[in-house]
């Protein structure tokens, strides 16, 4: 039995699936016999490029073909020497992936000297690979190629042509490029039942869709699956043969995952996954088809069509769009990319999956953060944001740690085991003090002590102490304003009576360069939704991901 991926390989331009306008301009050279002597063959593998390349060598030199005529016969001895591979004068196939050196190159200059085998012949070289020619490789190939012998034609196949851009770039133009397109699950499917007929076989569609999508964009590929499914058991080639071949996940369990990430029901992860492991399936699989549900649900909600799935799995993306509205989606999405790493490389990738899940099922949703921002906007009407840290009303969320509770507790719950002297308030006595107090500041929050340390104490009158910054760092300076009141506490441990801390300049600064971002709602909104992506990486990805204003 033949293989079906050979039987079926095409013949004629014609046959190419998907490459139709690869097809057209080589069909067109052939018959107005203006065949270029180099040609470049670029896309991913299993599209065609080296069949492509078969095709033209046939159509040169077909036995039957009329003058005018662009397609290959098929049939006659020479098509069927070259399209089966056999031991062949006329076309040489070479994989630059095991003949890389210098040495080939020339041996591949010589033989290109040599004309074809017989009157009106042409001599067909296809270089498999060819982006893993060396530069020797290729610049023996340049001087081929500057002055070619007559009826000799070059077919480079590459999946990288960027590689060949970098290291021969001038050979590329000499090149004729052509851009294979990747074949869709649709088109493969399309040709699978056209295969599945033609061999008087049986098998359903969502089957077919199956491994359409395991083909991942190859025709061969898609052949190969097909051929071995059917090698596997007998009777119709159904949609369970093909996952159990295959081992694949089925689509209940994605099912399954879109339900409890929609209901953010966490206790739901760890059965899940339970089922996976005792059904065998391979977890990484798992991941990486959860990943693609989850787009096709984001296509779905940005109007796009999702392509490749099965009847059923549609039918659950579909159900799901609105459960789980784009930006919600984007998010689980990104951080799926962010867990994706530690997933490959961690040992225990079932404790990872169920982090991973875990999160999903635990995300905070859009609509919620839509609410705190809605009680930020009340908020910041009747105030601004600074003092967002002592108002009851304002969402736990976001307190900033530096701004909220911890920084202002009252004098009492100041730790202080040992109690220091009191004395006078003078300037003299505060600048020798100053650094057991930057120390304290330091015990007590690290942040303020640092600020603290760039400072020098310049005036003190009545009650109150001045500072001076001594850097023109304005986030120091916004730093120590918003810790004024923990920095007069510490100074009072050391005088009889309260004092208050006042920041040189400061006044000055909020009137000549308030911050331009508070100006205008607009500016205002821009920063809480700053504010917001800071505290959820999560969502900062995404938001660059799809450039959407999902909180607006
Ligand atoms: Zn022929």
């Amino acid at each position: 039995m033949i293989a079906l991926a050979r039987k079926y390989r095409p013949k004629r331009f014609s046959d190419l699936l998907v490459q139709d306008h690869v097809a057209a301009a080589l069909r067109g050279a052939v018959a107005a016999g203006r065949v270029a002597h180099g040609y470049l063959f670029a896309g991913p593998r299993g599209v065609g490029k080296t069949t492509a390349a078969r095709i033209l060598a046939m159509a040169l030199n077909c036995e039957r073909r009329a003058a005018g005529e662009g397609e290959p016969c098929g049939e006659c001895d020479s098509c069927t020497r070259v399209w089966t591979g056999a031991a062949n004068l006329d076309v040489v196939e070479l994989d630059a992936a095991s003949n890389r050196g210098v040495d080939d190159a020339r041996d591949l200059r010589e033989r290109a000297m040599y004309a074809a085998s017989a009157e009106g012949r042409h001599k067909v070289y296809i270089v498999d690979e060819a982006h893993m020619l060396t530069r020797e490789a290729w610049n023996a190939l340049l001087k081929i190629l500057e002055e070619p012998p007559p009826r000799v034609v070059f077919v480079f196949a590459t999946t990288e042509p960027q590689k060949i851009a970098q290291s021969a770039a001038p050979i590329l133009s000499r090149l004729q490029r052509f851009d294979f397109r990747r074949i869709g699950p649709r088109a493969i499917a399309d040709r699978l039942r056209q295969v599945v007929s033609a061999e008087e076989l049986v098998a359903d569609d969502e089957a077919l869709h199956l491994i359409a999508k395991s083909a991942d964009g190859g025709m061969r590929d898609g052949l190969s699956i097909l051929d071995q499914v059917v090698s596997f058991g007998e009777g119709p080639v159904t949609a369970v043969r093909v996952r159990e071949v295959l081992g694949l996940i089925s689509d209940d369990v994605y099912g399954e995952l879109l339900r409890l990430v929609s209901e953010r029901d966490p206790t739901a992860v760890f059965p899940l996954v339970e089922r996976l492991v005792d059904a065998g399936a391979d977890l990484g699989e798992f991941v990486a088809g959860a990943g693609e549900v989850l787009r096709a649900v984001l296509l779905g909600n940005l109007g796009g069509k999702p392509e490749g799935f099965t009847e059923a799995m549609l039918a659950l993306i579909e159900r799901y769009r609105t459960p789980l509205p784009a930006p919600d989606v984007v998010r689980l999405l990104a951080v799926l990319s962010e867990m994706e790493p530690q997933l490959r490389a961690s040992g225990n990738v079932r404790l990872g999956v169920e982090l991973l899940l875990l999160r999903w099922a635990m995300m905070a949703r859009t609509v919620e953060l839509q609410t705190v921002i809605e009680a930020l906007g009340k908020r910041d009407a009747g105030g601004g944001m600074r003092d967002a840290g002592s108002g009851p009303a304002t969402p736990p969320v976001l307190r900033d740690a530096s701004a909220g509770a911890p920084a202002t507790p009252p004098a009492s719950r100041i730790p202080h085991p040992d109690p220091p002297e009191k004395g006078p308030l003078t300037i003299d006595r505060l600048r020798s003090l100053w650094p057991r107090i930057v120390a304290d500041a330091r015990a007590k929050t690290p942040m303020l002590g640092a600020l603290l340390q760039v400072t020098e104490v310049v005036g003190v009158e009545g009650g109150t102490v001045t500072i001076r910054l001594l850097d023109t760092n304005p986030v120091h300076a916004e730093g120590l304003e918003r810790q004024r009141e923990v920095l007069a506490q510490l100074v009072a441990r050391y005088v009889p009576e309260p004092v208050r801390v006042k920041l040189q300049g400061a006044e000055s600064r909020e009137r000549s360069a308030p911050r331009p971002s508070r100006l205008t709602e607009e500016g205002a909104r821009a920063e809480r939704l700053k504010t917001l992506r800071a505290q959820d990486p999560s969502l900062n990805a995404a938001v660059d991901a799809l450039d959407l204003e999902l909180l607006e």
